[in-house]
């Protein structure tokens, strides 16, 4: 297994489930720490409410138990789908099957200054200690990027007690993938918890000498700071596969067994642009529960069991104390339309299909096990008609056929 993250974590735990024997599979990762999970470094881990050892995937023993190698802190500078090695300094490993789960990095902030202290990227455990660290002394962090990593940072270091000012360059919060009405609710809720909202802004250079001192942004503004953490996106990590067999077109293209085209070669999770059955597309997702579905499932496929990837797509986050959850592919949607208000903070957000089917949803507010019917809804792929869909007085599991 190429790759120690959550898809590397998920697939061995589902592979010892299987039975594989000792001396069977080895992880190579350039990770420091055995495979975790990445959404408490940037939720509760960070915020100081659970543990580390909370945060790994498998107990720390399971690895030696089962006879799994693990190699940690370990680059490779090749892989040979041919001859079937991995190579890096000094060691050359062979394999028959092969699990690429080499995820995503995230990219580099492209100003002047941010290579300074104080700047951080978030990805790693290691990145996450290191603004734990720095959250523990600093007044005022400014955060940049309007996405994920921008809207949960950003709250937490606000709970953490640092004055934050979030930075983006879009005019509205979670753009593609929250309408107006929701972003709007969001920018609200975030405001009213003190944190500084700035839209629509560049930055032009992180300014300090040796360390952070501030951001200036594109009109010349400056933002004192003592700490800053960007969030602008990840690229998927496939330069090891550039000029050899496997198709690359954003990820590596894979089919809905998450296989690769070469036999016994298999991707999964970031760098996987695999084929989503469910919506009949080509998609690479980039969330914590397809890394951990297609972990598990890849591990299933290469012991044998040859079953398509059929999961309709989904993530979740906490926001203060906003828990959403997301189903489904808006991108198939016509129109969005809402089961109770946004402003009451419970509601469910319909993308409808040109011919009715909801496929996607934004649920807020309501438990997760009754969100979560969402995604059989939108699974089942029926049209249902407008009035009931938001007729709060209907109970989601009413609109799953056969429930
Ligand atoms: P993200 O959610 O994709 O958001 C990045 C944002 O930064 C996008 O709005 C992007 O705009 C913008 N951007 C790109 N280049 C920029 C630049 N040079 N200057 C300013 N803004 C720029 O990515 P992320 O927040 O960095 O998160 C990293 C990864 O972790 C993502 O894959 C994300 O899905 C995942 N993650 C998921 C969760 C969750 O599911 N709850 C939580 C944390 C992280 P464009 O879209 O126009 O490029």
């Amino acid at each position: 297994i190429l790759g120690g993250g959550m898809v590397g974590g998920y697939a061995v735990g589902e592979m010892v489930e299987r039975g594989v024997g000792p001396g069977e599979v080895c992880i190579i990762s350039d990770d420091s720490a055995l495979p975790y999970k990445r959404p408490p470094l940037s939720k509760d881990f960070l915020k100081g409410e659970i543990e580390e050892p909370e945060v790994f995937i498998n107990d720390p023993g399971l690895y030696a138990d089962h006879g799994i190698e693990v190699r940690l802190d370990t680059h490779v500078d090749a892989v040979d789908l041919e001859a079937r090695e991995i190579a890096g300094e000094g060691f050359t490993i062979g394999f028959d099957t092969l699990l690429i789960a080499t995820g995503a990095w995230p990219r580099p902030l492209p100003a002047p200054g941010a290579h300074l202290d104080g700047v951080h990227l978030l990805r790693t455990l290691a990145h996450c200690r290191a603004i734990k660290a720095e959250a523990a002394d600093a007044r005022r962090a400014v955060v940049i990027g309007g996405g994920f990593i921008g809207m949960e940072l950003a709250a937490g270091l606000t709970v953490l007690g640092v004055d934050t000012t979030l930075v983006y360059r879009e005019e509205r919060v979670m753009v593609g993938r929250f309408p107006e009405p929701i972003a709007e609710y969001f920018e609200d809720y975030y405001r009213a918890r003190g944190v500084e909202l700035i839209a629509g802004a560049d930055v032009a250079s992180i300014e300090g000498v040796g360390r952070v001192s501030g951001v200036m942004l594109g009109d010349g503004r400056t933002l004192p700071a003592d700490m800053v953490v960007a969030g602008i996106g990840v690229t998927p990590r496939v330069e090891l596969f550039e000029g050899g067999p496997l198709t690359l077109d954003d990820g590596i293209v894979v089919n809905e067994y998450l296989e690769a085209g070469v036999e016994g070669v298999y991707v999964a999770g970031d760098s996987a642009r695999y084929h989503d059955v469910l919506f009949d597309r080509l998609r690479r997702f980039e969330h914590a529960d397809n890394a951990q579905a297609q972990g598990k499932h890849v591990a299933g496929v290469m012991l044998g069991e040859r079953a398509p990837f059929r999961h309709v797509p989904n993530f979740y986050s906490d926001m203060f104390d906003l828990s959403w959850n997301y189903y489904g592919d808006r991108s198939a949607g016509e129109r969005v339309i809402y089961r109770g208000t946004v402003a009451s903070g419970e509601f469910v957000a319909w993308w409808l299909a040109d011919d009715g089917r909801p496929v996607a949803a934004f649920v807020l507010g309501i438990p997760w096990q009754e969100a979560e019917v969402t995604a059989q809804v939108i699974e089942q792929g029926k049209a249902i008609p407008e009035d009931v869909l938001t007729d709060e007085s209907v109970a989601l599991g009413e609109l799953v056929e056969g429930a």
